[in-house]
């Protein structure tokens, strides 16, 4: 009976690599996705059995914003303590895209080289979790945040929490849960873990904003429905949080940032403290979501025992994943691409951007494709009032850019903010309308940074994304 299991594993792999070999071939994109549905077609429950033969296990990471930051760092991480990573990269986060990532790093038999070395780091959709726990038999699942996030797939924020609670209650007492201790929804699948958890927090208090932002979500404690209380608030609803009327709040954090130094164009650097001691980081990323990015991939190592030397090596060495933040050169002109994808995360880049110096060329565009959420109201919960004073170039385009550019308007940015719908028309314009030698921020929907990084790629001569690492 195995000796056949194995042979149809064979089987379907084969026919998976050959899938994924004539998808490239023809120009469909990296292959990401199909010849898992392939694969699975032929041998259901493929990738359990491909996840049983990685020699270090598996490691998921979920959660509304920077999974696939926190993912990238994690590989760093593991890469400089001498694993071999078997990783979803591309950003294809359903259990198809992870089956085809399996079959990718295996022979034609199925067979995985150096399996001894081998671990396996999946980002994982939110929804696809519960899935994905039980099929790959994770070591450490990690859990980075909760916001709302295109409500048109998951409706509300609690719906997603109702998902991961049983998924989370149904994992055995082995593995290990890192938890985001800011993040009340986040930290409060404490409850139903049977195994260890591992808390992380940002504990620098000069890194918090004065106030809750529009796109503060699950500020209700689920246990008494008070509205919580924050002696500081880090962004969106992550901070340091209290129910007054249970009592429930903020845990203590096993990994910690005791100190955030963030300066203009500068790595952060983040002093730790952590069960395996104390040390410093660099982080080369901006924003504070990316400190906690960081933390989550720290937690992550120090649940599977990489020593301080690989974690502060892999993070240092990162480099941002494709087009959520990327630098690149373009005609004189350093452009500089951040992913929007809903307004916790949006917020956090203006935030960002804001706290750079000198007036900014800042191009927006915004789609209404189902990845990039067909509801765009969720502009009016992103403070854009935040760049008040601070635009040089204020452009709109996307197929939604009359939207984009009434928000703009209504955020009195500056003069009224231009428009052009068509993409390339609108890339054109606003390098031409910056300055060589300046900075020109794109800040595209899902949909938008596809073609936006076709484009600059095109013109700044890089590969296409399934070409790199
Ligand atoms: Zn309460």
């Amino acid at each position: 009976m195995s000796a056949i299991l194995g042979l149809r594993t064979a089987a379907a792999v084969t026919t998976a690599k050959l899938v994924a070999a004539l998808s490239r071939r023809l120009g469909f994109g990296g292959g990401t996705a199909l010849p898992g549905l392939v694969a699975d077609a032929v041998v259901p429950r493929l990738a359990t059995r491909l996840a049983a033969r990685l020699g270090h296990g598996s490691v998921l990471i979920t959660g509304t914003n920077g999974k696939t930051t926190t993912a990238r760092l994690v590989r760093n991480v593991a890469q400089a303590a001498g694993y071999r990573p078997v990783h979803n990269h591309s950003g294809s986060n359903l259990m198809r895209g992870i089956t085809a990532c399996l079959i990718e790093a295996t022979d034609a038999r199925g067979q995985f080289p150096q399996p001894e070395r081998r671990l396996g780091i999946f980002e994982v959709d939110e929804a696809t979790l519960p899935e994905a726990a039980v099929a790959l038999s994770p070591r450490v699942v990690a859990f980075t945040n909760l916001f709302r996030d295109q409500l048109d797939r998951y409706g509300e924020v609690d719906s997603v929490a109702a998902l991961w609670r049983p998924a989370v209650a149904s994992l055995p007492p082995t593995i290990t849960v890192v938890l985001n201790a800011d993040d009340p929804g986040v930290a409060g699948l404490a409850d139903a873990c049977r195994g260890s958890v591992l808390f992380y927090a940002v504990s620098d208090i000069s890194c918090a904003v004065d106030q809750i932002e529009h796109a503060a979500d699950a500020r209700w404690c689920p246990s008494c429905g008070r509205e919580y209380s924050y002696s500081a608030v880090f962004y969106g609803h992550v901070g340091q949080w209290v129910c007054p009327g249970c009592g429930r709040g903020r845990p203590a954090a096993d990994i910690e940032a005791t100190r955030v130094k963030q300066s203009p164009d500068q790595p952060l650097r983040l002093a730790l403290a952590t069960p395996s001691g104390q040390f410093d980081l660099s982080l080369p990323l901006m924003g504070l979501y990316n400190v906690y990015n960081a933390l989550a991939a720290v937690s992550v190592a120090v649940a599977l025992g990489v020593p301080v030397d690989a974690i502060r090596e892999g993070v240092a060495s990162f480099t941002a994943a494709f087009g959520r933040q990327e630098r690149m050169t373009v005609r004189g002109r350093e452009v500089h691409t951040i992913l929007a994808k809903n307004p916790a995360g949006l917020n956090q880049v203006l935030r960002a951007i804001s706290a750079e110096e000198g007036p900014k060329n800042l191009l927006f565009f915004l789609n209404d494709d189902i990845a990039d959420g067909r509801d765009v109201s969720w502009i009016w919960d992103v403070d854009f009032e935040m760049l008040a004073g601070q635009a040089a170039l204020l452009l709109a385009s996307g197929r939604r850019a009359a939207d984009m550019a009434l928000r703009l308007k209504y955020a009195d940015i500056d003069a009224d903010p231009a428009i052009e719908e068509d993409t390339e028309s609108a890339l054109e314009k606003a390098l031409a309308l910056t300055p060589e030698g300046e900075r020109l921020y794109v800040i595209p929907t899902y949909t938008a940074m596809l073609h936006v990084r076709k484009l600059l790629a095109r013109w700044g001569q890089r590969p296409p994304f399934w070409e790199e690492g």
